[in-house]
């Protein structure tokens, strides 16, 4: 069976026309790039930070010329990721993971994310491939700062895990400062945060969150979902989530007796993300979060993991599910 490597549709050996409107602007872009893996010097990774599936993951610029994908130093409407050289399980699989990652996070939970797909250079090897939302049509940037930013936390100023000490609690506190429409973001947000949890994803740190301009009313909004994949495959035993859920180390009668997140932080996390006088909305979101099981597996049959790591990252949904049903 043939798959398409942007959305998993049947049928297709190549990008089907939906994938190829969303990315490419209908152009008939092949899925196998006309270039083979470039050299990249691996000391250009900034080494002096924790050491994480994203600090390991280097990316390169690509632009549409006509049909035809090609590298750019930088200002490119496209990010291309290969595959990760460093000390981590796995690594060839990256790609396919942060895919599958993204594609049950739009296609299952309805969750706002960048483009993206699978493509292959000219030798076979596997890479993602993103398109950036930063860049409008006509190639003008908007004006998009990460969590780091926001808060205003950085390596010099803050240590080398800036990007880990703080909690999902506190980017809600910016996005409220910062978000005219906060009560629809912040319910976006606390889907993404369920999201990361459910798949396993350790390394949503502050830099995985976004803030960007509408062009058309000027107000802040959250920018769609990127950098996600399920780290246990790669990363056993890293802790269940990059940032804390709340503030100022402050944790459930639930989290003290276990040690783990279960339904009674994602609730109280939830009250305090959303503001909610009437839980019912807050509750929906949590619970459509533990069903669409058998959605989750169609998707994660055909992806592109080899038969071994489809059955991790399911097995590994089911036990964050147990703990966020409990
Ligand atoms: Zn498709």
């Amino acid at each position: 069976m043939n798959y398409c490597p942007g959305c998993l549709k049947e049928g297709y050996k190549t990008y089907c026309n939906s994938c190829r409107n969303l990315l490419f602007g209908g152009k008939k872009v092949e899925h196998v790039l006309p270039f083979s893996r470039p050299d990249f010097d691996q000391d250009k990774l900034n080494h002096s930070e924790k050491l994480s599936i994203s600090g390991i993951q280097i990316k390169h610029s690509l632009f549409l010329d006509g049909s035809k994908l090609k590298l750019c130093e930088r200002d490119g409407t496209y990010i291309l990721k290969p595959i990760p050289h460093g000390p981590f399980n796995n690594l060839e699989h990256v790609p396919a993971n942060e895919h599958i990652s993204m594609q049950i996070a739009s296609q299952v939970f309805n969750i706002n994310t960048a483009s993206n797909a699978i493509i292959y250079f000219s030798d076979g090897q596997m890479a993602y491939i993103t398109k950036r939302f930063d860049v409008a049509e006509d190639g003008t940037k908007l004006s998009q700062e990460d969590f780091a930013q926001i808060m205003q936390r950085s390596e010099p100023l803050n240590g080398k895990n800036y990007k880990y000490d703080s909690s999902y609690e506190d980017i809600a506190k910016y996005m409220r400062t910062y978000i005219n429409a906060y009560p629809i973001e912040a319910e976006k947000f606390y889907k993404l945060v369920l999201y990361n949890y459910l798949i396993s994803n350790g390394d949503a740190h502050l830099k995985n969150f976004s803030l960007y301009r509408n062009i058309e009313f000027g107000d802040y909004l959250l920018t769609p979902a990127y950098d996600i994949l399920n780290t246990s495959l790669h990363v056993p035993g890293e802790s269940d989530t990059a940032l804390e859920l709340f503030s100022g180390g402050y944790t459930t009668e639930a989290y003290k007796a276990g040690s783990k997140y279960t339904r009674e932080d994602f609730y109280e996390f939830g009250l305090k993300v959303m503001n909610t006088t009437s839980p019912k909305r807050m509750e929906k979101i949590l619970n459509e979060m533990l069903q669409n099981a058998d959605k989750i597996k169609e998707l994660v049959d055909k992806s592109f993991l080899p038969d071994e790591l489809k059955k991790v990252y399911l097995d590994s949904i089911q036990i964050r599910r147990e703990r966020m049903r409990r």
